[in-house]
């Protein structure tokens, strides 16, 4: 090749023609140096028949730069972000950008200073230094990271390497993981979950595209049982890549895995540090990392050999990006083992709606495991109607709830009480004026932290002290919370149970690995009673001593009311259900609701999910709702409102005419302020046969905006707001 089509990692730029100068070998999916006027921008070399451009003559073309030291991205990969692309109306650029994480890895083998006790003393032991020095026993970092570790400043630890007491040490910023070894320890496993392993096992031998729903009740040992066809992988050198929806909360996971197979996987989420990201990166890229454990953003890495893709808790909605491309990782996952050709598992207690109707009409294989592992009873629900066991004045728990917890506490059980809310109080109104407290730059109340003594937004992060007297009228004392957060459930508890230990479980105590760790520890070494907590707690944790779940309010989740409500508040109440009951001990579950009639309610209830998904079933068969007709969504945004409003109906006025496709809109978005941001949105509704992307191209590319607006479609969207 002596010319070149480059995909360059610029959304603002088409495809790019370039020279290759003598003495330089380029392939395609090589990650080149791309000359731009005078900088150099990152390109990728693209097959020029699936990258139309204008054809510059060959006089006019630029020498490339310089290869990147890194593997050219393989043929699969290009034909993903080229589907991913297509499929959510993103650019080829953004996709592609997914793929290039981390741009330390562009840059070759590298290494970083670290260092470690020498076992030398310093000249004069200050009370700080000795401390640090206990700190740093058997640590070694850089210097920045020891003074994490150690909590002194990096100035207290540049003094002990001028001393000789830290030691210098060259690492190589590659150097090899540990090895995973697939016969490390065999798990015993139920005969149930040997003929689910099997299967899986075999589809991997196969190396054909193979795609499994792995339908388990809570505790059936679904983890333990796709553990095999990992092993399986590993057996023939092949790597696997395992996603996870939570993983600042993968510690009961990392454990199992190092159990199972002697060492940790390799990690890949948003919070690496750019030395671990460019170390994880290149050795996905080189084939030799073994098992990839990462949050959705796993999915597009440069794997040399991949040879099988988990989805663990599949059901679960952070698997949905939403801002850039606004992908789904679960489906993006199919695309990426059909075009790789290996089996995909997709594992979940309360499968999305999606899969099982992929389940039913063929497509997916269902494998199931109906029963607990070690012969544990899934827990008895029982409703706790509102309406007729009222709470006392100014509390949110019935007294049946109170007493469970009470019986749990008499025979040292643990209990879980759920609600998602974070926080105290979700609203914060003056009982003098009127006034309520609302975000500045979003639709939405700001929400009470007691703890912090702050009223924050949580869409915005902005947030600001609590005040002693109403901003509006200026009266003391007059403030008052409205309804109830997890924060304000603590105090309850506390309040009616004295003796009972409680902690608070969300995003804002449990906010890094070391924090769950911790967490962890307290509830199985029985020093918490009864833990608070949102929706982080209802998935992953494994507490044989917690026997009572009490859900504060079922309701919460169908006041929304989009089309997924109801199955939403079904797979998070059944999942916290799940925590209960895991040992030997049953588990009780009571759930508090004002409408026991509605019909989620009365399916978990009756232990009745096949009539809750066909009800759901046909209720989305009605609306024309996916997985049975199509959905899209277009937001229109701008800082100034009268500039997204104008651009909005320009927009919709210019809407095409397509059979069998609605388009509704414009109308302001429910969240019609968000982060500063005026919005307005415009939903499709199509059958399955309309081409509902080409549509939407052609439609928003005929159009110019104003550059402060910003026009963005969601294909297959979960969030309505
Ligand atoms: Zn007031
Ligand atoms: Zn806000």
């Amino acid at each position: 090749m002596n010319r070149v089509r480059c995909l360059v990692l610029n959304a603002a730029l088409g495809p790019l023609d370039y020279k290759v100068p003598d003495g330089m070998r380029v392939e395609l999916g090589q990650v080149v140096e791309c000359p731009l006027g005078p900088r150099t921008v990152v390109g990728i070399v693209w097959e020029a028949e699936r990258l139309p451009g204008t054809d510059v003559p060959a006089e006019k073309l630029r020498n490339l730069r310089g290869l990147y030291p890194i593997p050219p991205l393989p043929a699969p990969l290009r034909r993903l972000i080229e589907w991913t692309a297509d499929y959510y109306v993103a650019s080829l650029a953004s996709v592609a950008r997914m793929a290039l994480s981390s741009g330390g890895a562009l840059k070759g083998p590298a290494s970083i200073t670290e260092y470690r006790l020498s076992g030398g003393m310093p000249e004069r032991l200050t009370p700080q230094r000795q401390a640090a020095m206990e700190a740093l026993e058997g640590e070694q970092a850089t210097i920045r990271e020891l003074a994490g570790i150690a909590g002194v400043s990096e100035g207290v630890l540049r003094g002990l390497v001028n001393q000789g007491v830290l030691e210098p040490v060259e690492v190589d910023c590659d150097r090899p993981y540990d090895e995973a070894r697939p016969d490390f320890a065999q798990i015993e496993l139920s005969d149930q979950q040997r003929e689910a392993a099997g299967i899986f096992s075999e589809a991997v031998r196969a190396e054909k595209f193979a795609p499994f729903l792995l339908d388990g009740v809570t505790g059936s040992g679904k983890t333990e049982t796709y553990f095999e066809p990992v092993a399986e992988a590993l057996r023939m050198g092949r790597q696997v890549l395992v996603l996870l929806p939570e993983i600042a909360l993968t510690e009961n996971f990392l454990h199992r895995f190092e159990e199972r197979f002697g060492t940790a996987p390799v990690l890949w989420h948003s919070s690496l540090k750019s030395t671990e990201r460019r170390r994880a990166w290149r050795s996905v890229s080189s084939g030799e990392a073994q098992v990839v454990v990462g949050a959705r953003s796993a999915l597009f890495l440069p794997f040399a050999n991949l040879g099988l893709i988990v989805v663990d808790e599949a059901h679960e909605t952070s698997f949905k990006q939403e801002d850039g491309v606004r992908y789904n990782a679960r489906d993006v996952a199919v695309m990426r083992a059909h075009f790789e050709q290996f089996p995909i598992i997709l594992a979940s207690a309360t499968p999305a709606l999606e899969s099982l109707q992929m389940a039913e009409s063929g497509i997916y294989a269902k494998v199931e495991l109906p029963s607990r592992f070690g012969g544990a009873q899934l827990p008895g629900i029982d409703i706790v109607d509102l309406t007729e066991e009222k709470p006392p004045q100014g509390m949110w728990l019935a007294q049946r709830v109170v007493d469970g917890i009470a019986e749990r506490l008499e025979r040292g059980e643990q209990s879980l009480l759920f609600l998602n809310r974070r926080g105290y109080a979700p609203l914060t109104l003056c009982r003098h004026c009127g006034f309520r407290f609302q975000c500045p730059n979003c639709t939405a109340w700001l929400v009470e932290h007691r703890f912090t003594r702050r009223l924050a937004c949580h869409h915005c992060g902005h947030a600001t002290p609590s005040p002693a007297a109403c901003p509006e009228c200026g009266e003391p004392d007059c403030l008052v919370a409205c309804g109830p957060g997890v924060e304000r459930i603590a105090d309850e508890v506390a309040e009616r149970l004295p003796e009972a230990r409680v902690f608070v479980a969300t995003s804002d105590t449990l906010n890094s690995p070391g924090r769950a760790a911790e967490f962890i520890a307290a509830v199985e070494a029985k020093e918490i009673d009864v833990i608070v907590g949102t929706q982080l707690v209802t998935k992953g944790f494994h507490f044989p001593e917690l026997t009572l779940v009490g859900v504060v309010d079922a309701d919460l989740g169908l006041e929304g009311g989009d089309l997924r409500a109801g199955e939403r508040t079904y797979q998070q109440v059944a999942q916290v259900a799940g925590r209960a009951g895991r040992g030997s001990k049953p588990g009780e579950v009571l759930i508090q609701t004002r409408h026991p009639e509605a019909n989620v309610i009365a399916a978990l209830a009756a232990g009745d999910r096949d009539a809750f998904y066909s009800a759901e079933t046909e209720m989305r068969r009605d609306a024309g709702a996916p997985p049975f007709g199509r959905w899209a969504s277009i937001i229109v945004s701008s800082e100034d409102e009268t500039e997204a409003r104008e651009a909005a109906r320009r927009i919709g006025d210019t809407r095409p005419d397509v059979p069998d496709c609605m388009i509704l809109g414009p109308a302001p978005a429910p969240m019609s302020l968000l982060r500063g941001r005026y919005r307005y949105r415009l939903l499709m509704n199509a059958r399955r046969s309309v081409q509902l992307q080409d549509v939407i191209r052609q439609w928003l590319g005929r159009l110019d905006h104003p550059p402060g607006v910003r026009v963005a479609v969601d294909v297959d969207p979960y969030s309505f707001v």
